[in-house]
């Protein structure tokens, strides 16, 4: 298939009326977590937090499927280990891929784990609040795709929870600390998790929520860390001793844990001392691992991650066209940002030396950041049932999306950093004469300054009126991006009113 010149943008941009319902219908906001998953809701314009049925603020997200009964949360966590094989922790991991768990001779697909879970959650709302509750603003991480988003809608609809929005974690976090905070704030939120890094720009002007820029990488995280620091000790290791413990598929797992343990010390310590006796047992005897790692050392190895963190940081400003002054407020949130090298860095993205100021931005600790991400997600749920009156939200897409063309070359129709809901259109033909079909096979560009990274969503063919010559068909491709950030892309034969119209997940 072949684009033609004419281009047709439709509509872009958000619809204030997309945000109104009535103030009587009872939206909740869910942090719907790998590990425990929250709760909240709008209480005199504010987000509190629903305790679950033993008071507890947070609910394990974990599942038992018994042969008569399903049990959700605490209860699942507690007997996981007698019933291993009737448990399913961590699923949002696997969300929007093939996994199936087999369970009682049953298979069942990552939403519907996720979908038992929000089934309890919604439970523990109806119970709380004393009333109905289907609709939802449901947090998912800024990295997911379009894959892992639709399993999660399709997890809500199991569920009969209609989902008002899907809306990225560190966003989540951002709203909490604006609304916090009151006054106009021009943010940065850096949420540097286990294995990926998200950052968001977020503006909180009169009463406008406005995502400016978002970046990052599903590459860069605490594991990143843990890895340089093993490469030093194995360093270490091996400048004393000929054994290779990498070799040593025990041994070198132990390391792992300890790594990672070494790392979490130096958030806190000046040093820690690294003792793992017994490590290896050689022909010579025992090997012990016994080393003291400072903080210093470790800022010194982990240079290379810091000047990753940093390339997206400075890249995620470019993007949006904006500098790092215009930063007022920043927020860390993940594992991993606790880590002080990574704190140090954004002051120094922020404030270079020389320019550092008391009056300039300052690392915020004032949101528990346990509950910053459910808070948001109740503070966007005030928003779109009018309980946070007069407040508005606009959000941004983070990946180029577009169609390969017949060379292979990807042609971008919406681009990065475009404000959702949004539809666009653009004008495609054949390339041979009396060409039955075309392919429309569409991609996302995950890609940034550095390259891309493409990534299939999908392909769908649409046939053809034969007996025209190549470039004679008008065939009209839309994507239309919804409040969800959810892609449907459709296409038709102009000429003909052919057309298919179907959404990512059913392809
Ligand atoms: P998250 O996905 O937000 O739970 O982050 C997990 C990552 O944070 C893992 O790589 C942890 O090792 C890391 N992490 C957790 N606590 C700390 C800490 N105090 N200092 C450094 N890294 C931490």
């Amino acid at each position: 298939m072949k684009k033609s010149n004419q281009d047709n943008k439709r509509s872009a941009g958000n619809s204030k009326s997309e945000f109104r319902s009535s103030p009587a219908k009872r939206i909740i906001g869910i942090d719907l977590g790998t590990t425990n998953s929250l709760l909240s809701f709008v209480k005199n314009g504010a987000p509190r937090i629903i305790p679950n049925e033993r008071g507890s603020r947070t609910t394990p997200s974990v599942v038992c499927l018994k042969k008569d009964k399903v049990i959700v949360g605490e209860m699942a966590r507690n007997q996981a280990v007698l019933n291993s094989e009737l448990t399913v922790a961590n699923v949002k991991l696997d969300m929007g891929t093939d996994r199936r768990f087999t369970i009682n001779g049953r298979h069942y697909a990552p939403e519907e784990i996720s979908g038992f879970i929000l089934a309890h959650l919604r439970e523990i709302a109806e119970e709380y609040l004393g009333g109905e509750v289907d609709e939802a603003v449901i947090t998912v991480p800024a990295y997911f795709d379009d894959n892992q988003r639709q399993a999660t809608l399709r997890a809500a609809a199991m569920t009969g929870i209609q989902v008002r929005k899907l809306l990225n974690e560190p966003t989540a976090a951002a709203l909490t600390y604006g609304m916090s905070q009151g006054g106009n704030s021009h943010m940065l939120v850096i949420d540097l998790g286990g294995g990926t890094l998200d950052i968001t720009l977020m503006a909180y002007e009169d009463k406008v929520f406005r995502v400016m820029g978002v970046g990052g990488s599903t590459a860069i995280g605490g594991i990143n860390f843990d890895n340089a620091l093993i490469e030093h000790i194995l360093a270490r290791f091996a400048a004393d001793c000929p054994y290779d413990l990498r070799n040593d598929r025990i041994a070198y797992q132990q390391l792992v844990i300890h790594a990672e343990k070494v790392k979490i010390d130096l958030s806190s310590a000046a040093s820690t001392a690294l003792m793992i006796p017994y490590i290896a047992v050689t022909d010579d005897g025992p090997l012990h691992l016994n080393m003291e790692i400072s903080r210093t050392d470790f800022n010194d190895l982990s240079r290379p991650v810091l000047e990753e963190i940093k390339r997206h940081i400075l890249e995620t400003f470019s993007q949006a066209g904006l500098a790092p002054e215009w930063v007022d407020s920043v927020i860390m949130v993940g594992g991993a940002s606790r880590i002080p090298a990574v704190g140090e860095l954004v002051d120094e993205v922020l404030c270079p030396a020389g320019a550092r100021s008391d009056s300039g931005p300052r690392l915020k600790k004032n949101i528990n950041p346990d509950e910053a991400v459910a808070r948001g997600a109740g503070i966007l749920a005030g928003v779109l049932n009018g309980e946070i009156a007069g407040v508005e939200f606009h959000d941004i897409t983070a990946h180029n999306l577009g169609i390969e063309d017949d060379k292979g070359d990807f042609i971008n129709i919406i681009p990065a950093a475009s404000s959702y809901p949004t539809e666009v259109s653009r004008l495609f033909t054949t390339v041979v004469d009396n060409q039955p079909e075309v392919i429309i096979h569409i991609m996302q560009d995950r890609g940034s300054e550095g390259g891309h990274d493409f990534v299939s969503l999908g392909r769908f063919h649409l046939t053809v009126n034969n007996g025209r010559q190549k470039g004679e068909p008008n065939i009209d491709v839309t994507f239309a991006i919804d409040l969800n950030g959810v892609l449907t892309v459709s296409a038709m034969d102009l000429d003909t009113g052919e057309g298919k119209d179907i959404s990512i997940s059913d392809l």
